[in-house]
């Protein structure tokens, strides 16, 4: 068994400049905005920071423009995992209820395990087949039309138990991609699929 090596969990403030010293011991609320912005609630007032753009609305930054405490907490709040990055919102899992931080543009939240990818092994819910991701589309499952039926995913009747709001997948059968250079690709709404588990990626 190979020993643990010897960390520190907390910078030494002992060597830190002041402001950064004020932004890990002074108690502050920071809330995400969203766009990457957060509010920073301290002792003096509520302040901006746009994390993107570098900025803060405290004088500190505004005259100074240095990087305030406010800058500094936010920077550390995202390292900790206590506040999402930028672009990220917190959310419970549409599958597992899992919280999370997800894409904030993601129409379904879904944590980093149930995720759809490119390239993942799903199953089919209604028929148990086994398929491979080829891409997750930006359309939705009543826009994206399929060529050989003229008709939307959602209008497909197999499909009448999806979200017509759900993003559309195309995947293809696992078996037609080993024995095939060009697999068919079919589309599904995204809840349709769920991840396959190891033991179920047979051919
Ligand atoms: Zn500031
Ligand atoms: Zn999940």
């Amino acid at each position: 068994m190979s020993r643990a090596s010897k960390i520190a969990l907390a910078p030494d403030l002992r060597d830190c400049d002041e402001r950064t010293v004020r932004a890990w011991i002074e108690p502050m609320a920071v809330t995400p905005l969203g766009g990457g912005c957060y509010d920073v609630e301290s002792h003096d007032d509520t302040y901006t920071v746009d994390v993107p753009g570098g900025r803060c609305t405290c004088p500190d930054y505004y005259f100074r423009g240095t990087n305030c405490k406010h800058r500094r907490r936010v920077a550390i709040e995202i390292t900790q995992g206590r506040v999402p990055s930028p672009g990220r919102r917190r959310a419970d899992c549409d599958n597992c209820g899992r919280e999370s931080f997800v894409p904030e543009t993601a129409v379904i939240p879904l944590c980093d395990d149930c995720r759809l990818d490119d390239g993942d092994v799903v199953v089919d819910r209604e028929s148990a087949d086994t398929l491979v991701v080829r891409r997750l589309t930006p359309d939705r499952a009543d826009e994206y039309v399929i060529e050989a039926t003229g008709t939307t995913v959602a209008e497909h009747p197999t499909n009448d138990r999806y979200p017509a709001e759900d993003p559309v997948v195309e995947a293809v059968y696992l078996g037609e991609q080993l024995r095939t250079d060009e697999p068919r690709v079919y589309a599904f709404p995204y809840s349709r699929l769920r991840k396959a588990e190891d033991a179920e990626i047979v051919d």
